[in-house]
Parts: C-alpha cells; sequence; structure tokens
C-alpha cells in the first residue's frame, strides 16, 4: 500500500527509533474485532453460543479477537443484535468514559454507533444515553444499530453541536467526543482516508474538532467527565487540541488514564496512544478530562428549557396487541409521534424543535384499526417475552429464508410470531393459516 511521504516523514519525526517498527505494522493485516451486547445476551452465555473460536481484547470485558474468516458479520446471531463488530481499539473510549447505569451521557458524534452501543451496554439500559449524528445519512445508520442491539434509554438525534449546547445545557454527567479525524490509525483498514490525506486536511481537521469540544462546557455538568478520541496519530488532532482547549477553559482538568494493556503515554500527561505495533489493534488517542466540581456553569444557551410534556398519549389498539403477543410488560413513558408509538426514556426532554431519528424504543405503528409492532421491537425480546414464537438455530435453512424476506410455513394459531434465532428476537412475521408473512423490513433483508 502507497502511504503519503510528508506522513511517513512526519511519523519518523513523531516516532524516533520506533519508526522501524510503526512502518512495519501498517503492512500487517488488522485485528478483527466483536464486542458482545451484553443488554441481549450474557458474555458467557455468548461464549457457550458462539461458533467461533475467540480471544479475550484486554481492555474491554464485552470484546474479543475473532478470525478472519470467521465472518461473524454474516451470521444471524449478528442480525439479531447479540454483538457488534468493533475495530477493537475502539473499544477502548467507552471503557475509559466508564458510564454508570442511571447517568445521562452525551455521545456528541455517534455515527455509526460503535461507541454509544458500548456505552449503552455498559450503562445496562438505565439512565439516559443520547446519541447525535450531524450527516443525516449516518443518523439513519447509527439509528438502526441502535435499534438492531436493542437498546432503548436512547435519544438518537441528527444536530449539530451548537444546537444541542443550545437545548440540553449542563445536565451530562459525562460526554464522549470521538471527533472527525484525518483517520491516519485507520490507514491499513480504510485506505480511503489514506488517499484522502494532507496537511491541510489534518490542520482543518484540528480546527473542527476545536469548534466540537467548545460546546462541552455548555453541556457538562460540574465534576463530570470528557472523553476526547480520535483515530489518528498527528499530535495537532490530539494532544495539541487537548492542551488548547485546557487552555481556553480553566475548569476542566486532565485524568490520569493508565497506560496498560500496552497503551503508551501521550506526549500530554495523562492522555493515552493506542500504537498498531504495541497492541493488537488500530491507532487511537484518549484523553480524560474532568469538570471541576466548582465550575461556574455557563448560561444555557437555549431560548426553552428541557422541560417535559407530561400529557398521556393515546394508546389506540397498543393494548390489544401487547396482550395478544406480549407476556413482558413495558413500563415507561409512552409517547406518539405521529402514527408511531415510543416507549421515551425517563429522563429524556420534550425535544421538541430538534431533528429527533429515534426517541426511545419504538413499539409499533397505528394503521387502519390496528397496531403493528415495530422491528425494533423484536430486537429487545426473547422467547420468553412473547405469546409466540418462530424460533430456529442459527444455521437453519428457514432462517436464511426468513432474512431474504420470505414466508415461512408455521403451525400455530393466528396472530403475531416472534422470529428467534436460538430464541433471541429478530424480527416478526404474522402467522394466518400456517402461513407466516414476513415482516423483516425490506432494507434489512439479503440478497
Ligand atoms: N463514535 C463513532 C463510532 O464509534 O461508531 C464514530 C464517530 S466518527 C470518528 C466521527 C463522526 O463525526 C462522523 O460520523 C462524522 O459524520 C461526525 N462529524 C463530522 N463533522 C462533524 C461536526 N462538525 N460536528 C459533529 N460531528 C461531526
Amino acid at each position: 500500500m502507497h502511504f503519503p511521504q510528508e506522513f511517513l516523514d512526519k511519523m519518523r519525526v513523531l516516532l524516533g527509533d520506533q519508526f522501524p517498527q510503526f512502518r512495519y505494522s501498517l503492512e500487517e493485516e488488522s485485528e478483527r474485532g466483536l464486542r458482545v451486547n451484553s443488554l441481549r445476551i450474557s458474555v458467557q452465555d455468548f461464549l457457550n453460543l458462539s461458533p467461533w473460536p475467540l480471544e479475550p481484547i484486554p481492555w474491554s470485558r464485552l470484546g474479543f479477537y475473532y478470525r478472519e474468516d470467521d465472518r461473524p458479520g454474516r451470521h444471524p446471531y449478528h442480525d439479531a443484535g447479540l454483538y457488534y463488530i468493533q475495530e477493537p481499539s475502539a473499544m477502548a473510549a467507552a471503557e475509559v468514559l466508564a458510564p454508570k447505569p442511571g447517568e445521562r451521557i452525551l455521545d456528541l458524534a455517534a455515527a455509526p454507533g460503535g461507541k454509544s452501543t458500548h456505552i449503552a451496554a455498559l450503562m445496562d439500559g438505565k439512565g439516559l444515553l443520547v446519541a447525535n449524528e450531524i450527516h443525516p445519512g449516518r443518523a439513519q445508520i447509527l439509528a438502526q444499530n441502535v435499534e438492531r442491539l436493542g437498546i432503548k434509554n436512547i435519544v438518537v438525534l441528527n444536530e449539530t453541536p451548537e444546537r444541542i449546547a443550545a437545548y440540553f445545557g449542563p445536565i451530562f454527567d459525562r460526554v464522549l467526543v470521538d471527533a472527525p479525524c484525518s483517520g491516519e490509525g485507520m490507514f491499513r483498514k480504510n485506505p480511503l482516508a489514506c488517499s484522502e490525506w494532507s496537511l491541510a486536511h489534518v490542520a482543518s481537521c484540528a480546527v473542527r474538532q476545536s469548534l466540537i469540544l467548545d460546546q462541552v462546557p455548555y453541556l457538562l455538568r460540574p465534576g463530570g467527565y470528557l472523553v476526547y478520541s480520535t483515530c489518528t496519530f498527528s499530535p495537532e488532532e490530539n494532544e495539541e487540541v487537548i492542551a488548547s482547549f485546557l487552555a481556553r477553559y480553566s475548569d476542566f482538568v486532565l485524568e490520569e488514564i493508565t497506560p496498560q494493556w500496552g497503551f503508551s503515554p501521550g506526549s500530554l500527561q495523562g492522555t493515552v496512544r493506542l500504537w498498531p505495533h504495541k497492541l493488537r489493534g488500530e491507532g487511537h488517542f484518549i484523553a480524560l478530562l474532568r469538570r471541576q466540581e466548582d465550575a461556574p456553569v455557563q448560561a444555557v444557551k437555549a431560548k426553552r428549557s428541557a422541560g417535559r410534556k407530561s400529557e398521556a398519549p393515546e394508546l389506540g389498539e397498543y393494548p390489544e396487541f401487547a396482550s395478544q403477543a406480549l407476556k413482558k410488560q413495558f413500563e415507561g413513558e409512552f409517547r406518539r409521534f405521529g402514527d408511531n408509538l415510543y416507549l421515551v426514556p425517563a429522563e429524556a426532554p420534550d425535544l421538541q424543535g430538534l431533528k429527533v431519528v429515534r426517541a426511545g424504543l419504538h413499539l409499533g405503528t397505528f394503521k387502519k384499526r390496528r397496531f403493528e409492532p415495530a422491528h425494533a421491537l423484536s430486537h429487545t425480546l426473547k422467547a420468553g417475552d412473547v405469546h409466540y414464537t418462530a424460533n430456529f438455530p442459527g444455521d437453519s435453512e428457514e432462517l436464511e429464508r426468513y432474512l431474504r424476506g420470505e414466508t415461512l410455513s408455521v403451525e400455530g394459531p393466528d396472530g403475531w410470531y416472534l422470529v428467534a434465532v436460538d430464541g433471541y428476537g429478530l424480527g416478526w412475521g404474522k402467522l394466518v393459516k400456517g402461513v407466516l408473512k414476513n415482516h423483516l423490513p425490506k432494507g434489512l433483508r439479503q440478497p
């Protein structure tokens, strides 16, 4: 592979006598990782189920290396959201953020959702996660991944960081800025990043990163934590961005990240770098900052505060569907957006005026005198949560046919069936006289 000479020259200066090892690592194959979605399955249960040999990734108890030829991204367990395919180093950022169940967490640059879905798992379904993505198409992909992994306590937004800051105010316990960057750490995985690289691009990324970080003081509560991460090596986008942020905001201090598991100290005390020649993963930079407890809080930019609407929505035919199909009761706040019914996280504000892609769990859609369950709902359910299941093993032909969008022959009473792989819901079917009509969304069907 061809790497820009200016990039290699910079790396030679940065790494000194380690440069030859680094240069060699660029020619090696990248490592493959998957992260178990503990919202759906425990690590132990997944290890018992996994058809592939897995090796633990040291910095996340949910993360495992898999062999390239095994292709877990093509297995029905992936469709069911039992795991997320994620580059191993990328699993470090959410671990450093260390979100706790019940907290309010903001991921400002969230698509496609690797770190948001990791954060959601660490929150164990409790508290509020706001995942924002500025690009509309990428925000849709984020929402799809959030639904695939069965995450309920999340609001997915398609906003600018400025508008997020103007809306919410300093309510978040932890904020992640996984910034758009020049992607030098991904060159061997993503040749496009390599072909688009230039010194000017690095400089423009650094400006954008600082502009995103400038919104954090409006959003993070005093005493709260900020994690800043990139997948690039250039100090201009890493240590220099953080040093200049600290110079602008004296109420933030750097917290030490222990350089263990092959992590290396960054050139700014307390930050870490993940180098591909020192561990089994791609290049990353991570900084952990804390906002001091006694920090003066910036005035909320919002004209409107993040208040809530409390009118109970019209549930229409949902209760009838729920009693026919579900054994599990959903508790929380039901909210209607047009013809769609959502279960919104208890902590969510009214969200009016924001570009909302998903507000919690999509339960379903009101059609003419009936309620049709949402695909997202099936990903929060197991066989024991519903009255009727069409359950198949991972290697079954029926499942392959279902995932292609075909109908199946199933015996049983008419009604809604959860289609499941080894008991884990991955879609809906409606049985009428022995024929299970396929309700897998068209965009998710396999060719
Ligand atoms: N955190 C994501 C994950 O783990 O899957 C990856 C995020 S990626 C490194 C950075 C994201 O920032 C991209 O999705 C990009 O669209 C978004 N972005 C680009 N410009 C932005 C801006 N000015 N403000 C906020 N986000 C931006």
